[in-house]
């Protein structure tokens, strides 16, 4: 109740991102071996990425570098910054019709002049593994399971199962609203029968709406925003927020305070992030599966 003093727990769970993360690389490296072996299979990823911004090309590295760990070929293709809308866009269209691309990634942001949304909705919604054609959006908003879930809400939702979170009726916070995690989480935690709360920058008291759930899934990027005294004892949290700050890479959740209260939580670096790369995995070898009619 807002104005309490939090009861404290003995020391929340921390969830393991990174062990999650090593058992969907497993279960991955299990169906390549089988769609090799039943298909004559090999699942194929093609990674796009136009200009040399450093973080989008170490994002890109070590998913190139996940995919050769987990058997999965990449094709990878880096454009210059100035490159033609006509020339991705044909790009993406040769990509649609290989059928050795199972997968299409299109590394964001795109340079200033290229429209993202406009190359994303060029991708074959079957070859989406980031899940941001609204095709896909459409579908997962629908509850059909045919949608290709974006990597970080997919990851997000294997955490709160391995956490043990109880989400059928739970009540639940989302806190951030974009395309890219906060809206995709919402309709996942709704399908998984949770009451959601979808808050974002205009919410007008955070605190206490978050004060009320079970479960509360901060991907809002702001540091520490999520303090003990928003959450309710024993709720389970999960940090999405990755922050550059001076003092390094820090979540949107004082994690020191929370873990008192909290009944387990996500830590950053360590939590969310890991499971993004391996929910990449997961959706290359998931569209493969479907290419070769075994999914
Ligand atoms: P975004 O900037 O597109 O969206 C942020 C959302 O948070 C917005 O909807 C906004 O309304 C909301 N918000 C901002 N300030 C708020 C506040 N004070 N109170 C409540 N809501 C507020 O960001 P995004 O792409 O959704 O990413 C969110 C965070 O998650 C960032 O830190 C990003 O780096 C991180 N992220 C991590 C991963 C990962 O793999 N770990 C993947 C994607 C994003």
């Amino acid at each position: 109740m807002a104005g309490e003093r939090p009861v404290r727990f003995a020391g929340a769970e921390v969830i393991d991102g990174r062990a999650a993360a090593a058992a969907v690389r497993e279960r991955v490296r299990q169906h390549v071996a089988a769609l090799a072996a039943e298909r004559g299979v090999e699942p194929g990823l093609a990674t796009v990425l136009v200009g040399e911004d450093p973080a989008s090309e170490l994002y890109v590295r070590r998913k190139r570098e996940a995919c050769a760990e987990a058997g999965i070929r990449s094709f990878h293709h880096p454009l210059p910054a100035q490159t033609p809308a006509s020339e991705l866009a044909a790009l993406l269209d040769a990509l649609n019709d290989d059928p050795a691309v199972h997968g299409i990634l299109l590394q964001l942001p795109l340079p200033a002049g290229l429209d993202a949304a406009a190359m994303t909705q060029r991708i074959d919604p079957a070859k989406d593994v980031d899940g941001l054609h609204p095709l896909n959006a459409g579908l997962l908003a629908q509850g059909s399971p045919d949608a290709v879930v974006p990597c970080t809400p997919a990851g997000v939702m294997e955490l709160l199962h391995i956490a043990g979170a109880e989400l059928a009726g739970a009540p639940a916070v989302v806190i951030g609203r974009s395309t890219l995690v906060g809206r995709p989480l919402a309709s996942l935690l709704l399908g998984a029968n949770a009451t959601v709360t979808h808050c974002h920058s205009r919410t007008r008291d955070l605190a206490a709406v978050c004060r009320e759930a079970e479960v509360v899934v901060a991907a809002a990027g702001v540091p520490g925003l999520v303090t003990a005294d928003m959450v309710s004892p024993g709720a389970t949290v999960i940090d999405v927020g990755t922050n550059r700050t001076d003092e390094g890479l820090t979540g949107d959740v004082d994690f020191d305070a929370v873990s008192g209260v909290a009944r387990a939580v996500t830590p950053v670096p360590g939590g969310v992030g890991p499971m993004t790369i391996a929910m990449l995995l997961d959706n290359a070898v998931r569209a493969a599966r479907r290419a070769a009619g075994t999914g």
